[in-house]
């Protein structure tokens, strides 16, 4: 077989890699990196669309999913191979990629093709593309998210796409059993010495106090996060608590997507961690549909809240980049009784990492914003810290070589001093070859 590293080669963003042989081409991820000014692509030629046997998706979000409506734009003519969830997770993602980034060369008629291409694939069942046999495996990363292990003549490679293995609040950790291949494509956003996180319920414990603290004196608390798994794992744990009466007993807002990807969890609720699975069929109590929940359905709902009295409110987007956190931030930021709680990454060089640094003053959306809330940061991670990526190659029977993508330069380098006494390590570039 034959790797070839498209996007997603020291950087997060644009993941794709092309896997061939001489009879087969396949796509694993077809990503683009959203950037406030100019989207990224991975580097795809219109030829290179046209000649792939199939398109596979490790999950839905956009850096392994947003390439795939140009794909379809430069005349791919084959399937999108993904889970159910990932298949109604893309729908989503690529409806709200095509708002935020309106890509010109995307006509109607492509998207169309593309919604009527893919192809539902269940876990741990090999499918065969010629040549090759294909398989998905979960990932614990996000719901429907999977790991793929792709065979050709008895030698495997195993791409991790992202990998979680701890159990969430929502999900299974990514299941390790029984995997041999002699080649690991690992993901290292996390990759770096000091990235090792803490448990996450401790984490929750701790934020849900400070949630409390704010709610007492009456301010509003602002949690915004992404569409996907994050705010809905974030409102589990808010439901939890309230309904505990840890939490006093506030309306919680739920504003953007959050609430759609949340039916689209309890409709897929048999993909989720077995201990939610068993509350609903068990009692009669549905966490995806509580009561403490309210659905920010019109526009004309936001002035309300934020004239309104104490409560929470969970909001797109995660990295306050747009959408309706953009209106509660800037009416709720000169309130000293109100809180900001981070609970994603903020990259360098933008608004949230200022607020996540400090600032009294950003520019925000085309405003100088004086910031007198307090902010705090509750960094929940739905990726594999350092520890537990260290873990994956000792899982994996029969691993030789590693291929270290999805990371900053750093991060990769780090982990690959970590595994370059045991194994043959590469840090591929956009654009190399290997064969393995
Ligand atoms: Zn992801
Ligand atoms: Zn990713």
């Amino acid at each position: 077989m034959r790797l070839t590293f498209l996007g997603g080669a020291e950087e997060v963003g644009r993941s794709c890699i092309i896997v061939s042989t001489e009879k087969t081409r396949i796509m694993l991820d077809a990503g683009v990196k959203v950037e406030s000014r100019n989207n990224e692509y991975p580097e795809v030629t219109d030829r290179e669309a046209r000649s792939l046997d199939g398109v596979f998706l490790t999950h839905a979000h956009l850096d392994h999913c947003g390439f795939t409506p140009h794909l379809f734009a430069k005349a791919y003519q084959g399937k999108i191979y993904a889970t159910k969830p990932t298949h109604e997770l893309l729908n989503v993602q690529i409806a709200d990629y095509m708002r935020l980034s309106n890509p010109r060369d995307v006509t109607k008629e492509a998207l169309q093709r593309m919604s009527k291409s893919v192809k539902v694939v269940d876990y741990r069942k090999p499918m065969k593309i010629k040549d090759l046999i294909v398989e998905f495996i979960p990932a614990g990363h996000i719901l429907g998210s999977a790991l793929i292990k792709v065979t050709n003549q008895g030698k495997s490679l195993i791409y991790t796409g992202d990998i979680n293995l701890t159990t969430t609040k929502l999900l299974e950790g990514a299941d390790l059993k029984d995997l041999s291949a002699s080649t690991l494509i690992t993901e290292s956003t996390y990759g770096g010495k000091d990235d090792v996180f803490p448990n996450e319920k401790e984490l929750a414990k701790a934020m849900v106090h400070s949630i409390k603290h704010t709610l007492l004196s009456g301010g509003k608390v602002i949690i915004p996060s992404f569409a996907v798994q994050r705010g809905q794992e974030v409102l589990l744990f808010l439901d939890d608590f309230m309904n505990s009466g840890v939490l006093p007993k506030v309306p919680i807002y739920v504003d953007g997507a959050i609430g759609k990807v949340l039916r689209i969890h309890r409709h897929n609720v048999i993909f989720c961690r077995k201990e939610i699975q068993s509350k609903i069929l068990m009692s009669d109590y549905d966490p995806f549909k509580s009561d403490n929940f309210v659905m920010v359905e019109a526009k004309s709902m936001r002035q309300k809240i934020v004239d309104g009295d104490a409560c929470i409110i969970v909001t797109t987007a995660g990295m306050l980049t747009g959408g309706p956190v953009v209106f509660y931030l800037k009416r709720l930021a000169k309130d000293s009784l109100n809180k900001l709680i981070l609970v994603g990454f903020q990259p360098e060089g933008t608004a949230g990492r200022a607020l996540q640094d400090g600032a009294k003053e950003i520019d925000f959306h085309d405003e100088r914003l004086k910031v007198s809330l307090s902010v705090e940061v509750f960094h929940m991670s739905a990726h594999a810290d350092r520890r537990q990526l260290e873990m994956i190659p000792k899982k994996i029977a029969g691993l030789q070589n590693i291929f270290i993508v999805h990371g900053e330069k750093k991060k990769a380098e780090a982990l690959k001093d970590f595994f370059k006494n045991k194994y043959h390590v590469v840090i591929p570039k956009i654009g190399e070859s290997f064969n393995i």
